[in-house]
């Protein structure tokens, strides 16, 4: 009887292990016009391919047409940054067992690619080296993908809009070739992988699903052997926007893309993270472990400003990844019940305020917690005889910098408990 409980208990275990699933994000213009689709994240190992679709989620307005993005549509493998631990999701398109962990994503990806309003599919990878129409060797040749825009076929004869993927490859190919590359080398190339005739793998995957449904649609491949994300995404960018141009979706941005290192700054600005509504984090700088954080023993709810935003639960803790970042480990001090209580008084540098859980407060010189009904703990600071850290006028120099939950050693954590309930934590935020 045991025993088979416990088979019963892994079979509704495999079930539940199913990949996420995927979020899409519809950006509409005030203007009516064409709408692209963009698939980012198919490969789990090919960060170019995600943090670009994330990154124009963020940064991009549409003023005219639609273009809907869904950043990353394998987010286990991209968690485990692997090409696909469910085997490749881009040869799942022709047919799909059902019992395949990747169906429900390939369903869906395949019904926004056949919805009647979309009229051209992007799929952005990092590929293996750089394409070369002629071998020059094992890195630049014919058998590469990197750094080319891939076709399977010259034209969709029975479309009269966009049918033309060779020559709409060839405007965004000169476009990128014309701006200045970071390396010479990096030049982009067109790919036609002529799929029906020659190439059997390529048959499955969802180019040519979009292709033999009358979409047009292309891969966009930056290198897998160029190192630097920030070249890899400023490269898609690009890709993207000549796309935008051919299908007259009008659009702007709020960056300069000819700035490597402002770009560089957003794409590694990870934002914060809220849990349960009454912790934060910010992601940047955040040290790789900490440990008694007060969460509930499940459905505890992450809420994350980054689109590609993940959590794992395993061997008892949080993993909080960011794409294929893992960006710290949380270790659970478990507390079953939660208390509601919607604000709490402090004094900083002098001021009285109010703040709810959940908040990160700057603080210059000082901070006092204000006495409530809640037992106050100051993550970092002890005092022989006091329970309740409240009513103390605290410093920067009182704080033991090892409790820190940043690297800088600013942020500190301040929690709020009563009986055996946790109700919220306040993070003070010394800045100069
Ligand atoms: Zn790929």
């Amino acid at each position: 009887m045991r025993f088979l409980f416990f088979i019963i208990f892994l079979l509704t275990n495999i079930y539940a292990n199913t990949n996420i699933d995927f979020t899409l994000y519809k950006k509409e213009g005030k203007e009516l016009g064409h709408t692209l689709l963009i698939i980012g994240g198919i490969h789990g190992d090919e960060p170019g391919g995600y943090f670009a679709p994330a990154f124009f989620e963020k940064h991009y307005t549409i003023k005219k047409g639609s273009v809907w993005i869904a950043p990353s549509v394998n987010i286990d493998s991209m968690i485990a940054n692997q090409r696909g631990i469910y085997g490749d999701m881009n040869r799942k398109f022709s047919t799909i067992s059902k019992d395949d962990k990747d169906i429900r994503n390939i369903e869906k990806i395949k019904s926004l690619i056949l919805d009647k309003e979309v009229e051209l599919v992007l799929n952005l990878h990092d590929g293996h080296g750089f394409y070369r129409q002629n071998y020059e060797n094992a890195i630049f040749n014919p058998r590469a993908w990197g750094q080319a825009t891939i076709i399977d076929q010259e034209k969709i004869h029975s479309l009269e809009k966009f049918g033309n993927l060779d020559e709409i490859a060839t405007t965004v190919r000169d476009s990128l070739n014309r701006d200045k590359l970071f390396q010479d080398h990096h030049y982009f190339g067109v790919k036609n992988t002529e799929t029906k005739a020659k190439d059997e793998q390529q048959q499955l995957s969802l180019t040519f699903f979009a292709v033999t449904n009358n979409k047009p649609a292309f891969a966009i491949e930056t290198s897998k052997n160029i190192t630097d994300l920030t070249e890899k995404v400023i490269y898609q960018l690009k890709s993207i926007e000549e796309f935008m141009r051919v299908m007259d979706i009008e659009f702007s941005r709020n960056f300069d893309l000819n700035s490597y290192k402002e770009v560089q700054n957003l794409l590694f600005d990870f934002g914060k993270i809220q849990i349960n509504n009454n912790i934060s984090f910010d992601l940047n700088d955040i040290r790789k472990n900490l440990r008694f954080i007060p969460l509930k023993k499940s459905d505890n709810n992450f809420v994350f400003e980054h689109s590609l935003g993940n959590s794992k639960f395993i061997n008892g803790n949080y993993e909080i990844y960011i794409g294929n970042n893992l960006v710290t480990t949380l270790s659970p001090q478990i507390f079953d019940k939660n208390g509601s209580f919607l604000d709490v008084d402090l004094e900083i540098d002098g001021n009285i305020i109010k703040s709810k859980f959940g908040q990160i407060l700057e603080v210059k010189k000082s901070f006092k917690v204000l006495k409530s009904p809640l037992r106050v703990n100051v993550i970092g600071f002890s005092k022989a005889g006091v329970d309740s850290e409240d009513s103390l006028v605290l410093t920067k120099s009182d704080m033991v910098s090892n409790f820190s939950i940043d690297n800088s050693t600013k942020d500190y954590r301040v929690e709020f408990y009563q009986d055996s309930k946790f109700y919220g934590m306040i993070t003070i935020r010394f800045i100069d």
